[in-house]
């Protein structure tokens, strides 16, 4: 994939994150692996216009292109994600409505449901409150994203990681979806909360779920 490719596939999966309603407003970013560091939304601009030119690069160093527009504030996360998980090729950040509901009492998802595993283990976490777009928000969503695949961060967001943009977007809606049925649950009474021999059993068959392709 060459980087106007790269570029081109987040500004289709930030238009279809505030086209769905996954974020509203200039709210949430989206950024992709690329040679030499990550091409990422830029900060405060609305995604119906966004064009290739508009899309930022940040080194993995955190060095910034010169004569190209702020990339999004939370080009931290983003850089610190892809750092440290070498697994990790795309990453979307929404405010989705259910899960930063939930992240605001700085609860995660526990095993309430057994598509939790979607994320890759037994719950999804939520990481501690930090200020957005500092390096102490990267450490914790570096953190609660151990072994995982998507996160929430506490009064803020969530944040979903694949292997591309599409994939990405797809968990955060999973997500979104998770932290709405459970917000049911817990309205509906006492939830029968999976085992962990359960929730692994489930992770263990998610892994020849499909086709496969
Ligand atoms: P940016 O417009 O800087 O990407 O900020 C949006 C956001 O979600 C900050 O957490
Ligand atoms: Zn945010």
């Amino acid at each position: 994939m060459t980087e106007d490719d790269a570029r081109e596939a987040v500004i289709q999966a930030a238009r279809g994150m505030s086209a769905s309603g996954l974020s509203f407003g200039t709210s949430g970013n989206v950024s992709a692996r690329v040679a030499g560091g990550m091409v990422i939304t830029p900060t405060g601009v609305p995604y119906l216009d966004l064009n290739l030119a508009r899309i930022t690069f940040v080194s993995a160093d955190g060095t910034l292109r010169p004569g190209e527009l702020k990339p999004s504030s939370e080009w931290h996360f983003h850089l610190g994600i892809y750092n440290a998980r070498p697994d990790v090729h795309a990453i979307v950040h929404t405010h989705s409505e259910f899960a930063t509901g939930l992240a605001c009492t700085g609860q995660g998802i526990p095993a309430f449901h057994y598509m939790v595993a979607v994320a890759g283990g037994r719950d999804i976490r939520c990481a501690p409150y930090a200020t957005f777009g500092t390096d102490e928000l990267a450490a914790f969503a570096v953190d609660a994203l151990k072994d995982r695949f998507a996160c929430l961060l506490g009064n803020h967001g969530v944040i979903a990681c694949a292997d591309n943009t599409s994939a990405a977007l797809a968990l955060a809606w999973e997500v979104e979806h998770l932290a709405r049925q459970y917000g049911h649950a817990k309205a509906a009474g006492q939830i029968n909360f999976l085992s962990d021999e359960e929730m692994d059993r489930v992770l263990e068959k998610f892994k020849s779920y499909g086709q496969q392709v």
